[in-house]
């Protein structure tokens, strides 16, 4: 462990990253900090130098990091920062690393609707105000009342609105080392049945049309303006069409499912191959949502490589 590392609350070095995401694939971090509180928040700022690579970890729900893995401090939230509390106005204050599903949940059994959309969605609050999740005709910009930031260079925090992050589909302007830690949610009242036979619903469709939640990071691309990602893959004849231990899933074309012996760069060289085929085919060039993180070797042949975290 570096010098700067010592004595700071909670670093550990080389920690295997695989686990804290949803694909299970990829190496380790030099370092590793899971920060519990606000307190313990200042500390590690004070300690991190300039010159160390930051990544910030949700819940690993969107994100592929490298098999020789990422050579930085990993800074994932827990503790205090997952809780949920609904306000006596319905406002919904949730951590940083809250879970969606808990969000939506905690939302409706309080009465409130809005948020059911976040029940399909396995990721965290500060995960889904930077890629500005969504799904089932709704996004986080709509109900974003304001997201707390800290600049984990600069220590400097700040409250910002959606319009002031620049939510659109699938971004924000958050830089990689700008962490979320806390947001606001506006809901509207409605019965508590109606948001959980709501949240219900949502649970069975992704049922019925994704493959779960585990070996896959979601939409591997945004959908292009008036179409979807999923629908050009499978017309350029790409479904079930594999990279190593990765697959184009048989059942929704923009899911790439791993198996046991995936490496993190066969999802690279899939994401890179499946771009070029579509582009070939129908001359779109597709736009990962996916992130990525390390270092991949670029062996596919293709001259534009997906689009990296840190
Ligand atoms: C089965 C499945 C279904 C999915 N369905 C959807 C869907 O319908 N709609 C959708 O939008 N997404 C979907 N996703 C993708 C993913 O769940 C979302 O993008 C989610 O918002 C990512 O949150 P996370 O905490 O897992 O982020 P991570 O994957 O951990 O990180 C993603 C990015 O956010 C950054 N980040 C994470 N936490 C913070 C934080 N606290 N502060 C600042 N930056 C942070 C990371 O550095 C990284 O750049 C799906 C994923 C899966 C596996």
């Amino acid at each position: 462990m570096t010098p700067w590392a010592d004595g700071v609350g909670g670093v550990q070095a080389n920690v295997p990253i695989a686990p804290l995401t949803t694909y299970k694939l990829g190496g380790p971090a030099a370092w590793l900090v899971e920060v519990g509180s606000d307190r313990h928040l200042d500390e590690v700022l004070e300690a991190i130098p300039q010159d160390v690579d930051v990544l910030v970890l949700g819940r690993g729900s969107n994100l592929v990091v490298a098999d020789r893995g990422f050579d930085g401090l990993v800074m994932r939230l827990v503790g205090d920062f997952v809780a949920i509390e609904v306000a006596p106005d319905g406002t919904i204050h949730a951590g940083g690393a809250a879970a969606l599903p808990r969000v939506a949940r905690a939302a409706a059994a309080a009465g409130r609707c809005d948020l059911e959309f976040y029940a399909g969605i396995p990721g965290s609050v500060g995960g889904a105000v930077m890629m500005n999740a969504g799904g089932h005709g709704s996004d986080t910009a709509e109900h974003l009342i304001a997201a707390s930031i800290v600049d984990l260079r600069s220590g400097a925090r700040s409250e910002r609105t959606a319009q002031e992050l620049a939510l659109g589909y699938r971004r924000s302007n958050l830089r990689p080392e700008q962490i979320v830690t806390a947001a606001r949610f506006s809901t509207t009242p409605c019965s508590r049945g109606a948001a959980e036979a709501r949240i219900r619903e949502i649970t069975r469709w992704r049922k019925e049309h994704q493959p779960g939640g585990t070996f896959n990071a979601g939409s591997v691309f945004k959908n292009p303006h008036d179409d979807a990602a999923g629908r050009l893959i499978e017309e350029a004849g790409l479904k079930g069409f594999r990279c190593g231990g990765v697959a184009v899933s048989e059942m929704h074309a923009n899911f790439f499912v791993a198996d046991d012996d995936a490496s993190a760069q066969d999802v690279w060289d899939l994401v890179s191959a499946v771009r070029r085929r579509v582009a070939e085919a129908t001359g779109v060039w597709l736009t990962p949502e996916v992130r990525f993180a390390g270092e991949f070797d670029e062996r596919s042949g293709d001259s534009t490589e997906p689009e990296t975290t840190a």
